[in-house]
């Protein structure tokens, strides 16, 4: 490490020692990591990397997901191919048959992913979906899987029943920051997607809450983020990276450099040392079909494999290989 990087050096033994990283020293650090280029770039990414291996170990978490029912949102979420307020071609379909659910896990499992999360488009089910997600939920755990879903906002009295079918994780994104938040959503408040992880928290269920990168949020955002997550207890953090969608609103914003996206992994390492930082959508489309398990070395620790919710996803097979390649670990496999 570069011995005149003082925050760096001293954010890594501050939380190397258990403690977390907060007031003048935090706001040092995202200085450091948004200036970091070269050599301070790699000192950067070493330092998440052993932050990583000091809590996490080597294993690498595999996930990966179907998209249960597509499109047609009430919500206009800036970056999303599913809302109704965009034209973006992407695939719309009511709740997908039972056994193509369970056949998507059955592959994704052969594949060596644990958990696989149902996903459906929208802010609530309806309860005729939400008794097919309840049913999938406990296929996907008769299957020996770890069942997750995605299902917008639900009341206590549903994360309870979700629960009671096995359901390990609750995912919902936070998306971004919350003073970057009306930039990209004006159709629900930011508090009402914080209440639903609390409550999904207190229902007993584990919680997945991350968020997108890339549409024009700022370095305190990007931190501003990570730390509205661990004030909310969440240990499990899906990061993606904008792809750019043809009839959204960020259609023309380019994707993120893969440097910039691996200093967004390092900077939520450092804030969040003992999450899994899931590394998902944008994944292709930041680092190109050769790159793609370059934010391991940069603090990540699992990894969204197979296809995303409309956009095409990496070789999954390649994926894993890759992993043992590199000395990490498949979680459980
Ligand atoms: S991100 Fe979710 S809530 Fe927002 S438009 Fe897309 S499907 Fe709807």
């Amino acid at each position: 490490m570069i011995i005149g990087n003082r925050p760096l050096h001293a954010a890594t033994t501050l939380v190397l020692d258990g403690q977390d990283l907060r007031g003048e020293l935090l706001h040092e650090v995202i200085t450091v990591v948004a200036q970091a280029r070269g050599e301070e770039l790699a000192d950067l990414l070493g330092a998440a990397r052993r932050i990583r291996l000091a809590r996490l170990g080597r294993a690498v978490s595999l996930c990966a997901i179907v998209n249960a029912r597509s499109g047609r949102c009430s919500e206009n979420c800036a970056f999303c191919a599913q809302s109704s307020h965009f034209d973006t071609g992407a695939p719309c379909h009511p709740f997908l048959d039972h056994e193509r659910i369970l056949d998507a896990a059955r592959t994704m499992r052969a594949h060596g992913a644990r958990r696989f999360g149902i996903v459906l488009s929208g802010l609530t089910p309806s309860r005729e979906d939400f008794e097919r997600l309840r049913r999938a939920v406990r296929g996907v755990a008769d299957l020996g899987m770890l069942p997750d879903a995605s299902c917008g906002i639900l009341s206590r009295a549903r994360f309870e029943e979700l629960r009671s079918d096995g359901l390990h994780l609750y995912h919902h994104n936070l998306e971004t920051a919350r003073s970057f938040f009306p930039e990209i959503c004006t159709t629900h408040d930011y508090e009402d997607d914080v209440q639903a992880v609390r409550d999904a928290l207190d229902a007993g269920l584990g919680v997945c809450s991350g968020g997108i990168f890339g549409l024009g949020e700022s370095w305190e955002q990007r931190a501003e983020l990570a730390l509205t997550l661990r004030e909310l207890g969440v240990d499990s953090v899906p990061v993606n990276f904008l792809s750019p969608i043809p009839g959204t609103p960020m259609e023309r914003r380019p994707p993120l450099a893969p440097e910039e996206a691996l200093k967004i992994v390092a900077l939520l390492r450092f804030i969040l040392p003992s999450a899994h930082l899931r590394i998902c959508g944008g994944r292709k489309t930041v680092f190109g079909p050769t790159r793609g398990l370059a934010p391991l070395e940069a603090g990540a620790s699992g990894l969204m494999i197979g296809d995303y919710l409309t956009t095409s996803g990496l070789d999954a097979a390649a994926d894993r290989q890759g992993i043992r390649d590199a000395g990490w670990e498949i979680e459980d496999a």
